[in-house]
């Protein structure tokens, strides 16, 4: 039986950045997935970017993670949101307000992927086996002994369940979840379009949900953007099977024209929406993070980025307390820190997207306008949403 320190289950985002960022401490880990390394073109390819917002860039770069994914990330300046009912209102939020820092930058899921595994493969301590899974544990006081989908053993100090949804380390501890279903999907893909992003990432708000534009690199010689299309479950298949000209023609008359035409390049792919936030984050020697412990609406870019917190806390707790990781108080700790802000944010988040599947209707009531005018509140806002709050 092989014998590691940190047993990672989940090769997507988080997994792969929590096996850097505990072997960046030197210690021994092992990360597994049953699913093989996506081909960047191939049909299973991952489509969403993600805007690593500026509290993860810190752990990213204690990681050795940053600095290959730094030439491929787009700096993101302004969040910009536009209530398109009616006579429109446009707020922009500017990064600037807060210092000399960009909100964010927004990086390919293909790209984080590509460079979470490039820096594994050069750490001597670090082990990551594709192909097999997460299958069952037994724990012990000091140990969990994790049997694999290969029928293979792993014996480790910590478990760390980065399974994604339906995790099954989750289930393994008998973890329950409490999930809000929407009716939802996202329909995700790009567009270029003549004027430059300029750093914009812009929310459209009409009903049905936000559709946002977030700032890539140029494609093909032309500014381009990610798209997260919000809407009903239903409406998002249609979309998705539509013929290029007709899609076309739907992307521009649902952007309200908030970055002149938009030519959709690429794939599309549907995500569904649901918020879920598991009973506990704890088991014994077993810690859930991720989309195993949270999964969230995708607005204001607070998914992986809940994750980078989730494994912030994991890291400085095993800096402080080197000894101890994966032992009771530790993990009590890790909840301790953990829970409420899940609860929080899974709570915060929820409430935006009701109010953006109703066209901002409770929004509208506070006024966009007033939290935008009044300065201290809407950098109390920006800095709530950056988790620097
Ligand atoms: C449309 C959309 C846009 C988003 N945009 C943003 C954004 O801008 N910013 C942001 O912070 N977040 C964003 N998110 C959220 C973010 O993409 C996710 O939080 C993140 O990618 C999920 O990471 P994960 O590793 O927890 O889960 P997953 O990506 O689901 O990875 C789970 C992994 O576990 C593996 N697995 C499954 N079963 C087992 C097993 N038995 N044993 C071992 N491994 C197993 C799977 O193969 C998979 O590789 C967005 C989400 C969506 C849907």
């Amino acid at each position: 039986m092989d014998s590691t320190d940190i047993l990672v289950a989940g090769g997507g985002t988080a997994g792969l950045a929590a096996a850097a960022a505990f072997g960046s401490l030197g210690l021994r880990v092992t990360c597994v997935d049953p699913a093989p390394a996506e081909t960047p073109d191939g049909p299973d390819a991952d489509l969403r970017t993600t805007a690593i917002l500026t509290p993860g860039r810190a752990l990213l770069e204690a990681a050795g993670l940053w600095d290959r994914l730094a030439p491929e990330a787009t700096p993101l300046r302004v969040m910009r949101i536009v209530d398109a009912r009616g006579t429109p209102v446009r707020r922009d939020f500017d990064a600037g307000d807060l210092g000399d820092q960009p909100f964010g930058w927004n990086v390919t899921n293909a790209v984080l992927k590509r460079a979470f595994a490039e820096r594994l493969a050069g750490m001597p301590n670090v082990a990551l086996r594709r192909g097999t899974g997460f299958a069952g544990r037994v724990a012990q006081v000091d140990e969990v002994t994790a049997t694999l989908s290969d029928g293979s053993r792993v014996a480790a100090r910590l478990l760390v369940g980065a399974d994604g949804r339906d995790s099954a380390v989750r289930r393994a501890c008998g973890i329950g979840v409490r999930t809000t279903r929407y009716g939802q999907k996202a329909l995700v893909f790009a567009v270029t379009h003549d004027r430059p992003h300029g750093g914009v990432s812009t929310e459209v708000h009409a009903s049905g949900g936000p559709f946002t534009l977030v700032p890539l690199p140029d494609h093909d010689g032309r500014p381009c953007s990610a798209v997260v299309w919000m809407t009903d479950g239903v409406e998002a298949l249609r979309l998705k099977g539509l013929p290029d000209e007709e899609f076309a023609r739907a992307v521009n008359a649902r952007s309200a024209q908030v970055m002149g035409p938009l030519a959709p390049v690429g794939g599309r792919q549907l995500w569904p929406i649901v918020t879920q936030v598991a009973d506990r984050v704890t088991a014994r020697r077993t810690a859930l993070m991720a989309e195993a412990a949270h999964v969230v609406p995708p607005i204001g870019a607070q998914g992986l980025n809940m994750s980078l917190g989730d494994l912030r806390t994991m890291i400085d707790l095993a800096r402080a307390r080197p000894d101890d990781i994966g032992e009771e108080s530790w993990l009590a700790a890790y909840a301790r820190a953990r829970e409420p802000e899940i609860r929080l944010r899974a709570f915060g988040i929820d409430a935006l997207n009701r109010a953006s599947i109703g066209g901002l209707g409770p929004l509208r009531a506070l006024g966009l306008r007033a939290m935008h005018g009044i300065g201290p509140v809407r950098r109390g806002l920006m800095q709530l949403g950056l988790g620097l709050r």
